[in-house]
């Protein structure tokens, strides 16, 4: 079976190390984002072997970071998020605080 969902979708992730990056594309099927407050990325899998389907491109498929202003029922409203290393941490670099 096939679903189609309508997701804002992962433009670009710099964290090369991830598993599912190849290009500064992310290729999981789907992430998750946050842990209650901070924005990182709770999908990433840093030294992992490539999983890398490249013709997958990520969505959002769920957000617990309720204090970011696109954040709506735990879901994420944007168009696409960026994601990228900040401070040693893996962020949502589109994440504005409410
Ligand atoms: S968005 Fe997350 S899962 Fe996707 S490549 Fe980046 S760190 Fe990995
Ligand atoms: S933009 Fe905000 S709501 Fe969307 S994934 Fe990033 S932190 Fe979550």
């Amino acid at each position: 079976m096939k679903m189609t969902i309508d997701m804002p979708f992962v433009n670009t992730c710099t964290v090369s190390g991830c598993g599912y990056n190849k290009d500064d594309k992310c290729h999981a099927r789907a992430i998750t984002i946050g842990d209650g407050v901070h924005p990182g990325c709770d999908t990433s899998f840093l030294g992992a072997p490539g999983h890398t389907r490249a013709n997958n491109m990520a969505g959002v498929g769920a957000c617990k970071v309720v204090g970011c202003s696109f954040n709506s029922d735990l879901e994420c409203g944007a168009d696409s998020i960026t994601v990228s290393m900040q401070d040693d941490s893996i962020q949502c670099m589109t994440f504005q605080s409410r």
